[in-house]
């Protein structure tokens, strides 16, 4: 059993306050916390407020899962919200909120959230300008690959498990204007191809832009001690599946020039990704006497 009673078996559950009546889930709604980042804080906001707001699962910056309402019982995230012309989607969704800033005034790379706390774009958190006609433009902060693939692995569990699921939206598609969550930088289209199993318009577009590398087309990773981030696409988005060790061989499959930068599509530790070539020699061997 992989859900008992509408809990999901090996992740935390610690009961929200307000968890309303029985609900059949159809969708899955993805939000920000738009709250401080330290671990605990929004989920302990969440879990117990007099705003009367609950969500099924808060996912920490660190891909730590916890969850506060059963699956099949009505949570408070949503607000005034209609899916496809349907209102009330607290009445049909299962909500998944995602510790993050939210929408930041930039402060030259760093950014000022809503509440007044500066995020310092450095080695722990990664920020960007970016503007779409749902958010307006702003300053927002990366998700981390580990919050990223714990999204993933429970919209899995959700999705093989409740049968009624058909679609994944962020807030701001079902309370446009109104709403900016889950952020710009936030890789939409790629999760719902993953998991709804539709084409993934990003792998097609790799596939086009690059070539196959000949059968023996061997690289050494070369980045002077420091591991090489493996990429599920061939760009700097939050996906990086993992990190190859300096000094390894690995085979690549294909090459291809995006961005007017070089990527290599390699083959290690059981998967297929992306690296930038500049960090990967070629393998030479000595000509045969
Ligand atoms: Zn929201």
């Amino acid at each position: 059993m992989t859900f008992i009673n509408g809990i999901l078996d090996g992740v935390a559950y610690r009961a929200a306050r307000h968890i309303g009546g029985e609900i059949t889930p159809t969708v899955v709604i993805l939000h920000d916390t738009a709250s401080s980042l330290k671990e605990g804080s929004a989920a302990n906001y969440l879990r117990d407020n007099d705003a009367k707001v609950s969500v099924q699962f808060v996912i920490e910056l660190s891909g730590h899962i916890e969850q506060q309402v059963p699956i099949n019982r009505r949570a408070n995230h949503a607000g005034a919200s209609s899916y496809h012309g349907r209102k009330g989607c607290n009445n049909f969704t299962i909500g998944i909120e995602l510790v993050n800033p939210g929408k930041m005034r930039a402060a030259g790379a760093n950014g000022v959230t809503w509440f007044g706390k500066t995020i310092h774009d450095d080695h722990l958190r990664n920020l960007d300008l970016a503007e779409t006609p749902e958010h307006g433009r702003g300053m927002w902060m990366h998700y981390p690959a580990e919050q990223l693939e714990a999204l993933l692995w429970l919209l899995r569990k959700l999705f093989a498990n409740v049968p009624t699921l058909m679609d994944i939206r962020p807030h701001w598609y079902v309370s446009p204007g109104r709403k900016v969550d889950t952020n710009p930088l936030f890789p939409l289209e790629q999760v719902r191809g993953h998991i709804l199993g539709r084409e993934d318009p990003a792998d097609d577009e790799a596939l086009a832009q690059s070539m196959d590398a000949s059968p023996d087309d061997l690289v050494i990773i070369a980045t002077n001690g420091d591991t090489l981030n493996m990429r599920r696409w061939p760009s700097f988005n939050p996906n990086i599946i993992a990190k190859i060790p300096d000094e390894t061989v690995v085979p690549v499959l294909r090459r291809g020039t995006f961005d007017g930068r070089v990527w290599l599509q390699v083959f290690y530790a059981g998967q297929e990704g992306w690296v930038v070539a500049n960090y990967a020699d070629a393998v030479t061997f000595p000509a045969a006497h």
